[in-house]
C-alpha cells in the first residue's frame, strides 16, 4: 500500500504534513515528501488517499488478559481481593479452552478496531490464544499463567514442561508475530524457591518475563512484611527475577528506591490507569518514574477492570490524570503518553523494529480520520489526538504491513460470529457459577 499525501507523526512523534509512505514486505519501505518514482510507486500496490487522515504508529498494549473479555460487565464496584476471590476466579474456573479462543478473537477485533496491533497477554489456554491471534493478523507476547503457592522446584509444576513446549512450538511463529514470555503472576501468588528456578530458565533461554507488581497498597505492604521490608520489585530483584527483561504491570505503589532499581534493571512499568482507577487501587507514580528515567509503557489490563481495549482512552487518562492527582499540569506530556502507548510498548515486547513511523521499521500503523469536529483547528494534531481524539477515529489498522481493520471490516476475523459466541458462552458460564 502507498499512503499518498498523508500527514504523519514521525519517529519523534512530530507532525510532518503531506508525506508519502510506502509499505512493502511488511515494512515501511519508503517515506518521503514526494511520491516515489513511477515504476517504484506501482510496486506498492493500492494507493491510499491520505487527505484528511493522520498516520501514526499503531498501539502496543503492554498488559492484557484477552480472554477476560468474557467477564466484561460481570464483576462491578468491588475492591480487588473481593473482585478476584468471589467473582473472577470462580468464573474463570468454568472457562473451557474454546471459551478462551472466542474471547481472545473478540479482544483482537476490539484492539484492531482501536489501532492496537500487539499485546502482552497473561492468561491460560495458550494454544487457543495463539490460534486466535494468528488468525486475527495481530501480534502478541503470550505468557501462560500458573499460581506457584507451594515451595517446590519449578520442574515439579505442570507449567514448566508446558511453557517449554509453547516456546518450542510458538516462539517466533507467524513470522515473529507470536512471542512466548514467561510469567510469575505476582509475589503474593508465588514463592521464592519456584521463582528463582523460573528466573534461571528464562535467563538461559534468553526470553522475557511478564508479572504483576505492587498493584494494590495491601499487596505492597504485605510483601514488605513477608520479606524483611522488601517491596515486590526489590524482592523479585533479590531472587534474580529482574535479571531478565521484565514487564511489571501496575507498579501502583512503587517507591523511589524501586524507580532506581527499575532503571538499573531496565524494567518496563506497564501503567494501567483505567484498571487502577476502576478497582480503586490508586494512581501509579508515573510522573516520578518518568522523571527517574523508568521505561513506562501502557496497557488496558483485562475487560473485567477497564472495560474496553480502546487504548486511546487509557492514553487520555495517562496524559490527564496525573495533572489532577499531583496538582502539576506539566507532568506526563501528550508526547510522553503517546510514546508509552507506542514505541515503549513495542520495546517492552522485545520488538525493536516496531513502534516508529520510520523507513525500515515494521509497518505497524494506525490511520485516523481527522475531519471530525473535535480535530479542528489543527494547531497541534498530537495534542488533539491525546485530548480530543477517540479510538473510533481509527479507520485503518495495519500490522506487519497487513490490514487487520479497515472501515468497519476485519479481514482475519468473523466479528459477528465472535460476538455471538462470546454472548452464548458467557451466559453458559454465568449459569454454572
Ligand atoms: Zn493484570
Amino acid at each position: 500500500m502507498l499512503f499518498a499525501d498523508i500527514d504523519i507523526l514521525d519517529e519523534n512523534l512530530d507532525l510532518q504534513t503531506h508525506r508519502w509512505v510506502g509499505v512493502r514486505d511488511g515494512h515501511i519501505a519508503y517515506l518521503g515528501k514526494q511520491a516515489p518514482a513511477g515504476a517504484e510507486a506501482e510496486a506498492y500496490g493500492e494507493v491510499y488517499d491520505g487527505r484528511g487522515k493522520l498516520l501514526v504508529p499503531a498501539f502496543y498494549n503492554a498488559h492484557a488478559h484477552a480472554p477476560m473479555t468474557l467477564l466484561r460487565g460481570y464483576a462491578e464496584n468491588l475492591p480487588l481481593q473481593a473482585w478476584l476471590n468471589d467473582m473472577v476466579w470462580p468464573f474463570e474456573a468454568k472457562m473451557t479452552p474454546e471459551d478462551n479462543y472466542w474471547a481472545t478473537l473478540l479482544a483482537c477485533a476490539e484492539m484492531a478496531r482501536y489501532g492496537v496491533v500487539s499485546f502482552s497477554d497473561m492468561y491460560y489456554a495458550t494454544d487457543e490464544r495463539v490460534r486466535a491471534v494468528v488468525e486475527s493478523g495481530l501480534k502478541a507476547n503470550i505468557c501462560e499463567s500458573e499460581l506457584y503457592f507451594e515451595p517446590k522446584p519449578f520442574a515439579d509444576y505442570a507449567s514448566c514442561a508446558a511453557v517449554e513446549e509453547y516456546v518450542r512450538k510458538y516462539h517466533g511463529a507467524a513470522d515473529g508475530r507470536i512471542l512466548i514470555d514467561y510469567n510469575i503472576h505476582a509475589e503474593y501468588t508465588s514463592n521464592p524457591q519456584t521463582c528463582k528456578d523460573i528466573a534461571a530458565v528464562v535467563k538461559e533461554k534468553g526470553l522475557r518475563m511478564h508479572l504483576h507488581a505492587s498493584e494494590t497498597k495491601s499487596e505492597h505492604e504485605e510483601c514488605k512484611q513477608r520479606h524483611d521490608g522488601l517491596t515486590p520489585l526489590q524482592y523479585f530483584a533479590s531472587i534474580g527475577v529482574l535479571d531478565v527483561p521484565t514487564t511489571a504491570a501496575h507498579c501502583t505503589w512503587c517507591e523511589p528506591a524501586d524507580f532506581d532499581l527499575m532503571v538499573e534493571k531496565g524494567v518496563f512499568a506497564a501503567a494501567n490507569p483505567a484498571s487502577n482507577m476502576k478497582l480503586g487501587s490508586g494512581y501509579a507514580p508515573i510522573p516520578a518514574m518518568l522523571e527517574a528515567g523508568v521505561n513506562v509503557c501502557l496497557g488496558t489490563d483485562g475487560m473485567a477492570s477497564n472495560n474496553n481495549h480502546d487504548m486511546m482512552q487509557d492514553l487520555y487518562l495517562l496524559a490527564l490524570l496525573y495533572k489532577g492527582s499531583t496538582g502539576d499540569p506539566s507532568v506526563v506530556t501528550p508526547k510522553q503518553a503517546l510514546a508509552a502507548a507506542t514505541r515503549m510498548g513495542a520495546l517492552s515486547q522485545g520488538r525493536e523494529d516496531c513502534g516508529l513511523v520510520r523507513a525500515g521499521m515494521k509497518a505497524d500503523l494506525a490511520v485516523l480520520d481527522v475531519t471530525g469536529p473535535s480535530w479542528a483547528p489543527r494547531t497541534n494534531p498530537l495534542v488533539n489526538m491525546v485530548y480530543a481524539g477517540h479510538g473510533s477515529d481509527v479507520v485503518l489498522t495495519m500490522s506487519d504491513g497487513a490490514v487487520v481493520y479497515r472501515d468497519g471490516a476485519y479481514p482475519g476475523i468473523d466479528v459477528e460470529r465472535a460476538k455471538a459466541e462470546v454472548e452464548t458462552r458467557t451466559k453458559r458460564i454465568i449459569s454454572e457459577v
